[in-house]
């Protein structure tokens, strides 16, 4: 039988709809998959290259250390004192089979039964089941800000001890980046109320039109503070598929999770790890041109979407790479439809349109549109969801 534990999981919702979608394409029917939480560029030449140089000359065999080749998280407090000007040490750092891989061993390390953990809705779906799968008791803030973010507001107003916050900034999926006042006045709340404060900063480098990204690390020092880094280079370097992410915190916490992660990977898959090693130390160029791409695709898609009718995105975001659509509750309704999951559903089936609902995020009314995307391939989808929307307006 199936443990009690597991059966508690929900699939992720993101990857639900992309397996639909990919069933439907795999039966001859031109879906748009606008689920997925990835880019369209391939993986840079250069680090496919540096990984296959890796496998050649032999350095891929075998287990490499728990927490990852030295090189590579030197590479990684390199790559922070340049963009931070922060200085970190070898033992504040553990690579991991993914960023998720790293937010699921803080779960376990940080989050004792009954536990409560903060988080703003929306939020990344894998937290939640992660949370649950430690014990943790999630208590999800639904923000009064039209940006959906989290405030110190927010956080006084909880009456229960506070375990751990998770902030993600850029956040998926609003794409909402906090400022330095917002990280420093959530940073010190923390540490006035003795909680752990987990920043996931996956999309820190994905930020457009001006928009300027704080890291966690240009406010507080890392060692023998309860504050925790998570990173890694699915996003920006077009690495999804190679699974490497990493955790920065204080040394006592990097080493709990090694002990974790000895009995759970071993270590990172060892030509990932050299991939990112050369995505990390070479030329940066490719994340420029990227970024630059998601920019253009967010200015001309944002406006876009704007013009389909019971759509809206009050707020245009500023990082990551996805729109956060809010459905008028009149669709819903002329759509025959009990909430905005139904109508993803049915925007698949029938506008062959693959976007996940805010149900899988915390909130409902809502659709997660991935624009990481060509740019023709997102006016199809917005010609597609335009001529389903004026069905029910
Ligand atoms: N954190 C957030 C907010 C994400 O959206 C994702 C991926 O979708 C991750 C973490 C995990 O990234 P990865 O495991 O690919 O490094």
């Amino acid at each position: 039988m199936i443990s009690e534990r597991a059966k508690t999981v929900e699939a992720a919702a993101t990857l639900a709809m992309s397996k639909l979608a990919k069933d439907m394409q795999a039966n001859g029917i031109d879906v748009i998959n606008l689920g997925v939480g990835e880019s369209n560029f391939q993986t840079p030449k250069r680090i496919a290259q540096a990984a296959i140089a890796a496998i050649q000359a032999e350095q891929t065999s075998f287990y490499t250390p728990t927490s990852g080749i030295k090189a590579l998280k030197q590479a990684i407090i390199d790559q922070v004192k340049q963009r931070f000007d922060a200085d970190i040490a070898i033992s504040n750092v553990t690579v991991t089979t993914g960023a998720k891989l790293s937010l699921y061993a803080l779960m376990q390390v940080l989050v004792n039964p009954e536990d409560t953990v903060v988080a703003a809705a929306p939020l990344w779906v894998s937290y939640v089941e992660q949370i649950k799968l430690a014990g943790g008791i999630l208590h999800t803030v639904k923000p009064t800000n039209d940006e959906l973010k989290l405030t110190v507001a927010d956080l006084n107003a909880l009456p229960q001890k506070v375990k751990l916050v998770i902030l993600n900034s850029p956040t998926n999926p609003t794409g909402q980046v906090y400022t330095r006042d917002e990280v420093t006045a959530i940073l010190d709340w923390a540490n006035q109320h003795g909680a752990y404060i987990i920043l996931d900063e996956i999309y820190g480098q994905l930020v457009y039109n001006g928009a300027v990204f704080t890291s966690g690390l240009q406010i507080q020092a890392l060692e023998n503070s309860r504050m925790i880094i998570v990173d890694g280079v699915s996003k920006a370097y077009a690495m999804t598929g190679w699974r490497i992410g990493w955790t920065l915190a204080s040394s006592d916490i990097i080493s709990a999770m090694n002990k974790l992660l000895d009995h759970m990977t071993s270590n990172p898959t060892a030509v990932a790890q050299y991939a990112a090693l050369a995505a990390l130390t070479g030329d940066q160029d490719s994340v420029e041109e990227m970024r630059l791409a998601f920019e253009d695709r967010l200015n001309a898609t944002y406006d876009l979407l704007n013009t389909v009718p019971g759509l809206q995105v009050a707020i245009k975001p500023q990082g990551a790479f996805y729109l956060f659509p809010k459905v008028t509750p009149e669709v819903l309704v002329a759509a025959g439809v009990k909430n905005t999951s139904e109508l993803s559903m049915k925007i698949l089936e029938e506008a062959h349109v693959a976007m996940p609902s805010g149900e899988g995020f915390g909130m409902p009314g809502y659709l997660r549109m991935g624009y990481a995307k060509d740019q023709t391939v997102l006016n199809e989808a917005v010609r597609r969801l335009t001529v389903f929307f004026e069905q029910y307006t």
